[in-house]
């Protein structure tokens, strides 16, 4: 499909493959290095992404952002974060199966291109489609699962963490620290 990253990023910029391009005021395509060893994915942008062009970069990413750096000791420009579906649900509803099957021959593509070790899936969404199952993300996570090459770690969408508070943040941060551990080579 493409051969580097901005190659991609163009085609994406200029798709209208699903009724989400109508909505929305730009693509987010995704953004962080692309040589990363760690790439997380979301579900789709909020009204603050689809306005900056830039993922989780409102209340969820702000958490996202915290827990990054008190649990990993990283700040965003060490990994890769995208999403799910480039565009912006109307009304931040869920992402539809079409718009879902539209937008991920772009996710597949990004992994392909950054190959990244290890992979963090947000929530149901991006666990869900990666993993290839119906099971829900309180089942999955707590375990590193594979993703051809990569390991995969899933966690809750901060999203959820930040609606459900004590046990769900603890759980995003132990996440957390598995994932570091894979990209270290020294899993628990
Ligand atoms: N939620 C997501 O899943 N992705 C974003 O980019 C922002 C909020």
């Amino acid at each position: 499909m493409a051969t580097t990253l901005d190659e991609l990023r163009t085609v994406a910029l200029g798709c209208t493959r699903c009724p989400l391009a109508a909505g929305r005021t730009q693509v987010v395509f995704g953004s962080g290095d692309p040589g990363a060893d760690l790439m997380f994915v979301g579900e789709g942008p909020g009204a603050e992404e689809d306005r900056q062009g830039l993922p989780f970069v409102g209340r969820s990413g702000q958490l996202l952002d915290r827990l990054m750096l008190e649990e990993m000791g990283w700040t965003r420009d060490r990994c890769y974060i995208a999403n799910v579906v480039k565009c912006r649900p109307p009304g931040n509803r869920d992402p539809e199966a079409n718009e879902i099957a539209a937008c991920r021959p772009y996710l597949e593509e990004q992994i392909r291109l950054i190959a990244p070790k290890v992979i963090v899936t947000l929530g149901n969404f991006s666990t869900k489609l990666l993993l290839d199952t119906t099971e829900g993300i309180t089942r999955l996570r707590g375990r590193t699962y594979g993703y051809g090459n990569a390991k995969l770690v899933p966690t809750l969408h901060p999203a959820a963490v930040l609606r459900g508070g004590g046990e769900k943040l603890a759980q995003m941060r132990a996440d957390l620290v598995r994932a570091k551990l894979e990209v270290e080579g020294s899993p628990t």
